[in-house]
């Protein structure tokens, strides 16, 4: 291969990182300017200018053409900034990114497969370059973060997740992909723009959709066997639910909406109970929003209750309680709903508002999982504060803009008393001369250790049990002093060693349930895991 070919192949480019042998050997002389500088040099030089640009867009448009140019260097950067750069590759940015799509695409990215590949979606997977992947990620666009149907323009969300399995869980870049199914969308916006990238039709539904889907699955496991994970991400609920019901005895298949978030949300509410007292079946939970995020964390929530008091999980549905854009979901609403909301229809008079439902079921726990900003007003956080000496408090919606209530709010409304987290990172907030530090329910913190614990014992199933071991090890990744400056979550810049912990419990249960396929089985899993862990220093070539 020729220098000039191989500073223009982003797996390979050190850039001014080549040294003077390796100039010599690899045609590169006069290709470069003379200096040699190291790649912490060259961290160093990149975090300069991105902390230039002002406007999120930029450093994330910076991000991603340094991800197309040097990838090691991309991922030596992301890994060693996590905290400074999670917010620009993945939520709040990556919203935006997705929604200017259109404008701001230079290079593809990822694996476009839309209705126009049916039947030869088989020879589309052929088409990537790399042969083994061990991870997918996958989004047909309908409900991108809070901001809803973006169509092909949700690539930007499988490519973001993606690099936090590399950077944040050690998956080797090679062995995973981003894939955009496209069946249309119906954002009359996009329709309706000259520079859309996606299909310029209405969103294709029930049999047509189902088969391309269908297509797609097969194909999958065709071509990289039964240990891929295949993520679903941002899918609509009236698809992500039958999707994971439909391929999960099928397939390895994980759905970060529902279940990742139900796994880091449990996780926080466990590490709050530690400050504010008593076991999960001893609260009473009120949930904003009763789709893919807030009955997946109610789920999990009940199944955890009823493992640790062997109660029935019926009876621990009973403690969690949920609101739709209707109002609460009682028993006199069963008929028309959804069959994901049916198990959460309890007797309880009907009622519209949150706040009447606050005061009606008296709850010590209020989640926000509605994508809908501004919905936790005062007058509903007071309520909160009057019934509980520490309400906890999380507004989960992203980006930002959607958050329930802003962490000020929450504070400042609660008198200081609250134990707040969101999903978009807020910064620490100054009340009465006192600090609090905002926990950031990010899935950030599970889902990567999730998938390095799959793949690394070879599982090919996911299960309940799974979802729990990964909370369980990140809630016990907080430490009394991260306790005593208020955090529910440890702090992000050991996100490593924290997903190596979740992937070795995560793996632990798969060998456990029999549905490990890696044998014999490691004895230290931790260790394990860190070694399986993709380090982004150069590599010396000879
Ligand atoms: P989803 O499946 O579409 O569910 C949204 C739910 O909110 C639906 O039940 C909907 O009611 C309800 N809703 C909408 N407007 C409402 C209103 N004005 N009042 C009360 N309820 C309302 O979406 P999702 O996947 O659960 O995601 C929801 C939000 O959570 C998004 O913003 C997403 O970014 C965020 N999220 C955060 C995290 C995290 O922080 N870790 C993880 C995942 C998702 P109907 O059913 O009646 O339509
Ligand atoms: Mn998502």
């Amino acid at each position: 291969a020729s220098g000039y070919s191989l500073l223009r192949d982003p797996h390979h480019n050190k850039g001014l990182a080549f040294t003077e042998k390796e100039r010599d050997a690899h045609y590169l002389r006069g290709l470069l300017p003379p200096t040699v500088i190291s790649q912490d040099l060259q961290v160093k030089k990149m975090m300069y200018s991105i902390r230039k640009y002002k406007v999120p867009l930029q450093k994330y448009m910076a991000m991603m053409d340094l991800q197309e140019t040097n990838e090691r260097l991309f991922y030596k950067l992301l890994i060693d900034n996590v905290e400074e750069l999670l917010p620009v590759v993945y939520t709040p940015t990556v919203g935006e990114a997705c929604q200017k799509y259109g404008s701001i695409f230079r290079r593809p990215q990822g694996l476009f497969i839309s209705l126009k590949e049916k039947g030869k979606i088989h020879e589309v997977l052929r088409n990537w370059p790399q042969k083994d992947i061990q991870v997918i990620v996958v989004t047909d666009g309908e409900r991108i973060l809070g901001l809803g149907d973006l169509g092909c323009q949700g690539m930007g969300i499988p490519i973001g997740k993606l690099s936090l399995y590399t950077a944040l869980g050690g998956v080797c870049p090679s062995a995973c992909l981003p894939v955009t199914i496209d069946v249309g969308t119906n954002n009359e916006q996009l329709l309706n723009d000259e520079f859309y990238i996606g299909l310029r039709r209405r969103r294709a539904t029930g049999l047509e959709y189902a088969e391309l889907m269908d297509e797609f699955m097969t194909a999958v496991k065709q071509n990289y066997g039964e240990k891929v994970l295949i993520q679903f991400e941002d899918f609509a609920n009236h698809n992500a639910f039958d999707l994971l019901a439909k391929y999960g005895t099928t397939h390895l298949v994980f759905n970060d909406d529902i279940q990742g978030t139900a796994s880091v949300v449990l996780a926080g509410l466990v590490a709050a109970l530690k400050v504010v007292g008593g076991t999960l079946a001893d609260h009473r939970f009120l949930f904003l929003g009763a789709g893919e995020a807030g009955t997946g964390i109610a789920e999990l929530i009940a199944l955890e209750i009823s493992k640790q008091t062997n109660m029935p999980l019926e009876e621990a549905r009973k403690k969690i309680s949920l609101v739709d854009s209707k109002g609460l979901i009682v028993k006199s609403r069963i008929d028309s709903l959804q069959h994901f909301k049916k198990p959460w229809a309890h007797d309880h008079e009907p009622v519209k508002k949150l706040v009447d439902a606050v005061n009606g079921t008296e709850p010590t726990v209020l989640i926000g999982t509605s994508g809908v900003g501004r919905t936790f007003t005062k007058e509903v956080v007071e309520a909160m504060a009057a019934l509980n000496d520490k309400p906890i408090i999380f507004s989960l919606s992203n980006p930002t803009s959607q958050s329930e209530c802003t962490a000020e709010e929450a504070y400042t409304w609660s008198k200081g008393r609250a134990i707040f987290a969101s999903g978009s990172p807020f910064d620490p907030v100054e009340y009465e001369g006192r600090v609090f530090v905002p926990g950031q329910a990010n899935n950030a913190y599970i889902f990567p250790g999730f998938g390095l614990g799959l793949i690394m014992s070879g599982a090919i199933r996911v299960h309940d049990d799974m979802l729990l071991a990964a909370s369980e090890a990140l809630a016990a990744q907080v430490t009394q002093e991260n306790f005593d400056k208020g955090l529910i979550y440890p702090p992000f810049k050991n996100i490593r060693q924290i997903s190596a912990n979740i992937a070795a419990n995560v793996a632990a249960k798969a060998y456990e349930l029999g549905l490990a396929t890696r044998q014999p089985r490691t004895k230290d899993l931790v260790k394990y895991a860190e070694s399986c862990m993709y380090n982004p220093a150069y590599r010396s070539y000879r």
